[in-house]
């Protein structure tokens, strides 16, 4: 991959790599485990159990996503300092860059994703 593309890329994941940490925070949550501490804002104001208990749920469910992207971008950083980023992990040619640009996380080409 060109240099000056990969390292744009990698401001943006590094960036992207920030904001999901924060986002993990704000949740209570540990950014590397599987442990949410307490759920900020929910455990605290909550009168009514039922209504803490889906707001928990849904909480959870974010908490889980943001742990899912922020792997994929570790993984893409890791695949950076190991010179294997934008390569498909199936085939082993090169991912397009048109297809990195747009989704930076990609880890195989359009054909085998
Ligand atoms: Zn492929």
């Amino acid at each position: 991959m060109n240099p000056e593309l990969q390292s744009r890329l990698r401001k943006e994941l590094e960036g992207e790599r920030a904001s999901v940490i924060d986002e993990l925070h704000s949740y209570g949550a540990d950014p590397y485990s599987g442990k949410v501490d307490r759920i900020a804002g929910i455990d605290e104001g909550f009168a009514d159990a039922a209504q803490a208990t889906a707001e928990r749920a849904e909480i959870l469910s974010f908490v889980e996503k943001a742990r899912e992207r922020l792997v994929a971008v570790d993984n893409a950083l890791s695949k950076m300092d190991a010179g294997t980023y934008g390569v498909c992990e199936v085939c082993g040619r090169p991912i397009p860059e048109a297809r990195m640009e747009a989704r930076p996380m990609s880890t195989r080409c359009v054909e085998h994703a």
